[in-house]
């Protein structure tokens, strides 16, 4: 249930003599710091830097042969903060995104079988001989405590057979690491958190011991569902729609917004944020006063802007995502909304399926599989062979007739979760914490959240200590 606040106990008086609050990075972080900003800080200016064409980040849709196709997110849910989600979800409704609670999602985890019933991992296959192996494992495990990395974690919590035969080669695939090199919890931001390791009676039986609940998932995702609702645009628009009506609400009075702007500058005095230097899509370069900067983009480029002496010393490793859009006449075999991957014999590691998404009549029936791979390789797959993974997963008839397929990639990396990399986050946001007084760290790139959920209620909680 939606908890209920008092949006008048937030507000405050902001004189217009107040230099403007500066965002610097419009994904979502940025552009809903801005919503919560204009509706806490009413008379205060403020201002978006973004260095890219457009605002939305991994929120976006471009279009091919007149079609939409996400970039990175595709669905929007609900937080279940009522202040949050009035200012992201409250217009939907109304302009033509369809809502649903049951996300309708499967994955393909194990000797490509495809479970249609959950996103979580289904192992039960006719080859997993080792299930009562599987759950003495986790009966004995323990669940709690600091752990080094990843691999004593799984160890502790899945016991070895699950972190072998399973998390190891998974998480590889989406990584490009070992579990020994990767961070506490990196399974989580994957969505590997809770297994199908039987039946639905088996599965709901165990459910019940508070041994088994925090590692296996209901058989059927119609169980234990959220009250929380999911949204997407119904009439073959993407994900980029939520994003524009967002931009829609900024108050062009006193909200400005820079894109394909470039941060030159951030001057500090006395461990205060003066001013910020960038440059504009004309190449004019313009200094502003700056009040607080919320800075929603990779920590260290604010360090070297701010001339901070810190040098890191950890290098990440990049990955990067690679997307395969498809455009078929017929439409695919199943009605899931997306498909999760975990078999490591696949390169695709999600797959999203619009027509089932959208749910009106199409005679064009589009999917995006996403592929994640190092930077580094030279050898991405094409679109032929993943066209021919999704025939192998039964996703899509042999015969439904391919009207185009694109390729394309996100153009912000993401860095593996190494243990090396977490503490080197950590360490950055802390000096330039301590660089800079007038400073928030928003966003997915400082290490503390990832997902759009816990990004956002980071965002709000962060400002609404500040501002109130
Ligand atoms: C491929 C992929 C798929 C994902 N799928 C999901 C999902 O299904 N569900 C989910 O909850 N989460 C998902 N995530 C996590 C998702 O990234 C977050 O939920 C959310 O998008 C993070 O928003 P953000 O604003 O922090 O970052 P971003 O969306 O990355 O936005 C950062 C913005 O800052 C700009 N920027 C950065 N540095 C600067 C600078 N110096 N100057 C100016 N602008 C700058 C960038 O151009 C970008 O527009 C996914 C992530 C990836 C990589």
């Amino acid at each position: 249930m939606n908890q209920s606040i008092d949006l008048s106990k937030l507000m405050v008086n902001v004189s217009d003599t107040r230099k403007p609050f500066v965002i610097v990075g419009g994904g979502i972080a940025g552009v809903y710091a801005a919503l919560l900003l204009q509706d806490l800080c009413p008379h205060q200016k403020i201002i978006i830097i973004e260095q890219s064409a457009s605002l939305g980040g991994l929120l976006g849709s471009r279009q091919f042969h007149g079609h939409w196709f996400d970039y990175g997110t595709h669905v929007p849910r609900e937080t279940g903060l009522a202040h949050i989600d009035e200012l992201l979800f409250s217009y939907m409704q109304e302009k033509g995104f369809s809502s649903f609670r049951n996300s309708n999602a499967a994955n393909i985890s194990k000797d490509n079988c495809l479970y249609t019933r959950s996103p979580n991992p289904f192992l039960a296959t006719p080859s997993n001989t080792s299930i009562s192996l599987q759950l003495d494992e986790i009966k004995k495990s323990n669940q709690h405590g600091e752990f080094e990395n990843l691999d004593a974690q799984l160890r502790q919590v899945y016991g070895d057979s699950l972190t072998e035969d399973f998390f190891a080669p998974c998480m590889k695939k989406r990584f490009g690491a070992r579990l020994n090199e990767l961070a506490p919890n990196s399974h989580q931001l994957v969505g590997l958190s809770r297994l199908i390791l039987g039946n639905a009676d088996l599965m709901e039986t165990l459910k019940k011991q508070p041994s088994y609940d925090k590692v296996l998932a209901f058989a059927d995702q119609t169980m234990g569902m959220s009250k929380l609702n999911h949204y997407y645009p119904l009439d073959g628009d993407g994900v980029g729609k939520w994003i524009d009506g967002l931009v829609d609400s900024l108050d062009e009075t006193n909200v400005s917004i820079f894109c394909q702007a470039n941060v030159t500058g951030v001057s500090v005095e006395n461990e205060q944020i003066e001013s910020i230097s960038f440059v504009d899509h004309t190449g004019y370069k313009q200094t502003i006063d700056c009040e607080q900067l919320f800075w929603c983009g990779p920590v260290f480029p604010l360090l070297k802007l701010s001339k901070s002496s810190y040098k890191p010393s950890y290098r990440p490793t990049i990955r990067q995502t690679y997307l395969y859009h498809f455009a078929f006449e017929q439409p695919p075999i199943i009605e899931s909304n997306y498909v999760n991957v975990n078999d490591p014999k696949f390169s695709s590691f999600r797959i999203t399926l619009y027509s089932n998404l959208c749910n009106t009549p199409t005679d064009t029936h589009r999917i995006t599989v996403e592929v994640i791979a190092d930077k580094s390789v030279d050898s991405i797959p094409d679109c032929e062979s993943i066209y021919q993974e999704l025939i192998q997963m039964r996703i899509i008839e042999q015969d439904n007739p391919l009207k185009f397929a694109v390729n394309d990639t996100v153009t912000a990396g993401f860095p593996v979760l190494t243990v090396g990399f977490m503490q080197e986050t950590k360490k950055q946001s802390s000096v330039a914490l301590a660089h800079m007084t007038n400073l928030s760290l928003l966003g997915k790139a400082n290490g503390k959240s990832f997902f759009m959920h816990d990004v956002l209620v980071n965002a709000h909680d962060q400002i609404c200590a500040l501002v109130e």
